[in-house]
């Protein structure tokens, strides 16, 4: 792409006929989408999305070529850019997708082998894949760990876990694909979840299922309301300072927050940090995933109840 048609104050690429396009922000138009992607250290990322009209078939065969890619602008845009083989010798990959690529493994496990990441599931939209892969990772990691030390059956929790996150990811995705679909109804619909997106309310149900954090795992009707949920990021007054929950979890091993105030809380093997917090919470047993294991309310937590979930968890 000659550099002439990228403004060098913003980066974007100016399509006469069009108009400048932002890096990395998808352009809707009423034939379909476009993407321009410049990547560091490599040639720029350059995708067009288009839907076929009803009752047609576009689907081509063979190996997908650059005139494909450029009547593809053309179409999207109404105008031509001048796209030209990256230099080097390659290989350089054009890809065609038919049908929109959003899809989830039917296991995540089969005996000793575990799927994570896009080999468990792919979005078309949404750009969560990373997030939710690497969440994949470090779930299914220290699982790893604890089932050296014991705990087997922690394995099992991972698909049960994982698998549910990628069912939210999928609907977001389809959301997504939704709103960038061409038609006026797409376009009141985008006006209508752009002024949604006003109210602070709706940006966190949104954020959270972005995050892939809007997803309980799986934990016992009498669980405390905070298992299963991604620990509270709370401010913790300990005898060194304050220090931020998030902070401390940066270890990734099994924590006892024990706010009790008397400091009897104990279990083997697990680093306790006592306290005092802004919660009702008076102890939390958190997984080096952060995610909250057990916590409880009672002014003398059950310690036995405490050393069961540890054992369970962690071995
Ligand atoms: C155009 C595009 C834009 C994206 N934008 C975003 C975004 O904005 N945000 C986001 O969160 N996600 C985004 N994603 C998704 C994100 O890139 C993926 O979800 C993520 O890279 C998946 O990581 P992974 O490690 O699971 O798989 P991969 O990144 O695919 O890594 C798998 C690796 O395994 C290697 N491999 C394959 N087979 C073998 C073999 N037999 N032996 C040895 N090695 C092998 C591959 O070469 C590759 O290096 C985007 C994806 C695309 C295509």
């Amino acid at each position: 792409m000659p550099s002439d048609w990228l403004d060098p104050a913003t980066g974007a690429l100016i399509v006469p006929g069009h108009g400048p396009v932002r890096p990395f922000l998808p352009v809707r138009t009423d034939r379909g989408g476009f993407s321009y992607a410049p990547l560091p250290g490599r040639p720029p990322l350059v995708s067009t999305t288009e839907w076929a009209e009803p009752g047609t078939d576009r689907s081509e065969t063979g190996p997908m070529s650059l005139d494909e890619l450029r009547a593809g602008v053309r179409r999207v845009l109404g105008a031509d850019v001048p796209l030209g083989p990256p230099p080097g010798s390659g290989p350089h990959v054009l890809r065609r997708l038919d049908g929109g690529n959003t899809r989830v493994a039917e296991r995540y496990r089969d005996g000793r082998v575990f799927l994570v990441g896009d080999a468990a599931h792919v979005f078309a939209a949404g750009g969560t894949g990373l997030d939710v892969g690497l969440q994949d990772a470090v779930n299914l990691g220290w699982k790893l760990a604890a089932a050296v030390n014991g705990a087997v059956d922690v394995l099992d929790t991972y698909e049960a876990e994982r698998r549910p996150v990628a069912d939210r990811t999928i609907t977001y995705s389809q959301a997504q694909s939704a709103l960038l679909s061409p038609g006026e109804d797409v376009t009141g619909l985008r006006r209508l979840f752009g002024e949604l997106l006003a109210q602070p309310g709706v940006v966190r149900v949104v954020a959270d299922l972005i995050a892939g954090a809007d997803v309980r795992y799986p934990v016992g009707d009498d669980a405390h309301p905070l298992a299963g949920l991604p620990a509270p990021d709370l401010d913790l007054r300990t005898s060194a300072g304050t220090v931020r929950l998030a902070e401390l979890v940066r270890t990734a091993r099994p924590l006892l927050i024990d706010l009790t105030g008397s400091g009897g809380l104990r279990v083997d093997g697990v680093e306790v940090v006592r306290a005092e917090a802004d919660t009702d919470a008076t102890a939390l047993l958190l997984r080096p995933d952060s995610y909250v294991a057990w916590a409880s309310n009672d002014a003398r937590p059950y310690p036995d109840e405490l050393r069961h979930v540890a054992a369970r968890w962690f071995g």
